[in-house]
């Protein structure tokens, strides 16, 4: 309950400084012009991706958390899964999209996995959470995987695959849209999930991460922590072959966030957060 009530302050004073995202759209009526017509350039490639609507958005995304729930069952663990929940809810509610339906879970697997869907569904694996060695840990996975909804990444790779003219074409009709979506999602789902997304995307969402994990009071070095982790583990153990699959490698990725990091974050206090056995034991009452 005190924890509750915490993190419902804490987003009230996150929400009066989202004020910062206003003043973004002043700064850009004062640019030059050669500058202006780059960033221009920029937000058309960013218009593209609203190709389609939110509701369209976060109907795909229950389409693809349906398959993924359909291939790994939920752990049953009620308490871990509030505690899940609320953690990546409270890092989500500092994003430039709050009111998405954001839902974290776990999923009964050994594997060690993280997936996000388009629209605000995320999981992540038994096998994950075993592995994390503190709170700010897995706030940096949870909210590598929030960047990659934010940044609409998996609708970027659909893109990419050749899905523009389908997209397109669904999208221009509501009729046609609830008619297909479930052949489309079925269609692109494998491949996506087991091909993964652009490697600049995984990037991205690894730069994108640090900053949400750091506005939401952890340590912005626990990202990079988990992904040292990672390059301790050996991609023929059968536990990290997808995630190998599916990312850059290690060394790639920690390279790129220390060009990103920097000394930007050296004054950060964040947090490491608390024992897991204690968050479960606080959400079990
Ligand atoms: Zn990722």
């Amino acid at each position: 309950m005190r924890a509750t009530k915490k993190i419902l302050i804490a987003s009230l004073i996150i929400a009066l400084s989202g004020s910062a995202f206003a003043q973004l759209g002043d700064l850009f009526n004062k640019l030059p012009g050669n500058v202006k017509t780059l960033a221009e350039g920029a937000k058309n490639l960013v218009d593209k991706t609203k190709e389609i609507d939110e509701p369209k958005e976060i109907a795909l995304g229950n389409e693809f958390a349906a398959s993924l729930l359909g291939a790994k069952p939920l752990l049953n663990d009620p308490a871990l899964q509030r505690y899940v929940n609320t953690l990546g809810r409270w890092l989500a509610s500092q994003t430039e999209r709050p009111d998405l339906p954001w839902t974290f879970a776990v999923l009964d697997d050994v594997g060690f996995n993280a997936f996000a869907t388009p629209g605000g569904n995320i999981f992540v694996t038994r096998g994950l959470l075993a592995r994390m060695r503190s709170e700010s840990e897995l706030a940096g996975v949870l909210a590598h995987e929030i960047a990659h909804v934010l940044r609409k990444h998996h609708l970027n790779a659909i893109r990419n695959a050749g899905g523009v003219g389908v997209f397109a074409d669904l999208a221009a009709s509501q009729l046609k849209w609830d008619a297909n979506l479930k052949t489309f999602a079925a269609n692109v789902f494998k491949d996506l999930y087991a091909k993964g997304l652009d490697k600049a995307d995984e990037y991205d969402a690894d730069r994108v991460g640090v900053v949400i994990a750091a506005r939401a009071g952890f340590d912005p070095y626990g990202l990079p922590a988990v992904i040292q982790t990672l390059q301790s583990q050996s991609a023929q153990d059968n536990n990290f072959t997808l995630q190998f699959e599916t990312h850059p490698s290690p060394a790639d990725r920690l390279d790129s966030l220390d060009k990103a990091m920097r000394n930007r974050f050296e004054s950060t206090n964040g947090s490491q957060g608390r024992p897991f056995n204690e968050r479960v034991k606080e959400f079990s009452r």
